[in-house]
């Protein structure tokens, strides 16, 4: 399928092929279903909203709920605020959700529809809110998009007046509910009360009741929001996905953040956690101890198949940096690090990453890059391990490398939402892939008599 990509690398300015990155709304979106009662609203053509909901249905194999606004040619020429008057009035008086958060698309942003304006000055029932962001998709991905809802519902919400509370705010970042069930527990164990921002848990890995519901049993409640800012501090956990936030939480409520990695892997893990130690002076339990050395422990017993193996690795920036992370942990060898989301931040932690384990000799690490040119690097210079999301597929069959599948979107396989890949547990479940990947492809290619049944 892929065969008539070249050796050869010609420079590209503007021209993406095979794309790692989807548009804005599509984040907004998946952050708005992590509040309650919340209906996620794409202000621009139904096509649009069309995209965003069937991307994330492919990977959550759950419905995506969201409304549009509709644009025709009049609303692309005159403006479109008489439709998302109409779209507010029927949305609240058919589906009654208590919040709509309102994103906007490359067509609104282009004619320069003034969301704050519309929204003041729109009627909206009483016990209801209307709340938005900027999602222009010539600029950012799917990440920023994210970033800029969760912002989005805290500069709406976020009380400066909250009373002060003993709870942390936690953002999450760009991660599966998988995840997120994850971060909950490790705070829990470590006895500290949070306000979890957004929450797709039980939204978009509710259990089977036969009865549909349109707002399911789960995400951050507004009063939840609304005591942010009371809030001691808050973590923001993916510098990509969740600075923005952090920033929007601190011009508008004082409340100062810690942003932190991702914690994949086990230097990452070990920081979030003493970092909840140091906020609640609370020790880690032995519980979480235990965890950590059957991690280390595996780690041990696998070393001889992950040692010196090369891998690519691509994806999202903050799930990237933290399976290079890990990688490095188990003793694979990254030689490409490629996220579709642009900004040069992600090259120097990349880079530094890399050099902090002697491993960026000869390396790349690429911000706004494509599948096509990771292709390219790795017909090159090949691999032993591709790491990465569905899209990686066509390649890795292209030149018969091993494919572990993390990250988002996860199109082609299920449950992959619910598993977690932060934390120590993560951790233990991506390295068993990893070395199942690794140690299939070995029985595959041995010769009969090395075809060992005990390792
Ligand atoms: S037009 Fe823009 S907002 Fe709409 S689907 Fe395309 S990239 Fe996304």
């Amino acid at each position: 399928m892929l065969d008539q990509t070249p050796k050869e690398i010609a420079e590209r300015k503007a021209l993406r092929i095979n794309p790692l990155k989807t548009c804005q709304p599509v984040g907004a979106l998946y952050a708005a279903l992590g509040v309650r009662r919340c209906m996620p609203h794409s202000h621009g053509s139904q096509g649009c909203v069309s995209y965003h909901r069937t991307f994330l249905t492919r990977h959550f194999k759950e419905p995506a709920v969201a409304s549009s606004s509709s644009f025709t040619e009049g609303a692309s020429v005159f403006g479109g605020g008489a439709n998302l008057r109409s779209s507010v009035k029927n949305i609240f008086d058919l589906y009654d959700p208590d919040i709509i958060a309102v994103h906007t698309t490359c067509l609104s942003e282009t004619i320069g529809d003034d969301l704050n304006a519309y929204i003041l000055e729109m009627e909206i029932p009483d016990d209801k809110l209307v709340v938005h962001c900027n999602t222009p998709s010539y600029v950012g991905s799917h990440v920023t998009g994210h970033a800029n809802m969760v912002a989005g519902f805290i500069k709406y919400l976020a009380d400066k007046r909250a009373p002060k509370n003993d709870r942390i705010g936690v953002f999450p970042g760009f991660v599966n509910p998988g995840d997120i069930r994850e971060l909950k527990r490790l705070l829990g164990l470590m006895g500290l009360p949070f306000i979890m921002l957004p929450d797709q848990t039980g939204v978009l890995d509710g259990p089977m009741t036969g009865v549909y519901e349109m707002y399911p049993d789960g995400g951050t409640t507004i009063d939840e929001i609304r005591a942010l800012g009371g809030a001691r501090m808050a973590l923001a956990l993916g510098e990509f996905a969740s600075t923005e936030p952090a920033l929007a939480l601190k011009t508008k409520c004082g409340v100062d953040s810690k942003v932190m990695p991702l914690p994949f892997g086990v230097a990452m893990t070990d920081s979030f956690l003493m970092a909840l130690s140091e906020i609640s002076g609370n020790p880690v339990p032995r519980e979480l101890e235990e965890e950590r050395g059957r991690l280390v422990d595996l780690m041990l017993d696998a070393n001889p198949y992950f040692y010196d193996r090369s891998c690519a690795i691509f994806g999202d920036p903050d799930t990237v940096l933290g399976l290079a992370s890990l990688a490095l942990e188990l003793g694979l060898r990254p030689r490409f690090l490629v996220t579709g989301t642009p900004g040069e931040a992600f090259e120097k932690r990349g880079s530094a990453l890399l050099g902090s384990h002697g491993a960026l000799g000869g390396a790349r690490v690429r911000a706004a890059g494509d599948l096509f040119e990771l292709h390219q690097w790795i017909k090159n210079e090949p691999v032993d391990l591709l790491i990465g999301t569905s899209y990686g597929k066509q390649l890795a069959k292209a030149e018969n490398v091993p494919f572990v599948r993390a990250g988002f979107p996860i199109l082609d396989r299920y449950g992959h939402a619910y598993q977690p890949l932060i934390g120590y547990e993560g951790a233990i479940k991506l390295a068993i892939k990893i070395a199942d990947a690794i140690m299939d492809r070995m029985d595959r290619d041995c010769a009969d008599e090395d075809l060992e049944l005990v390792m």
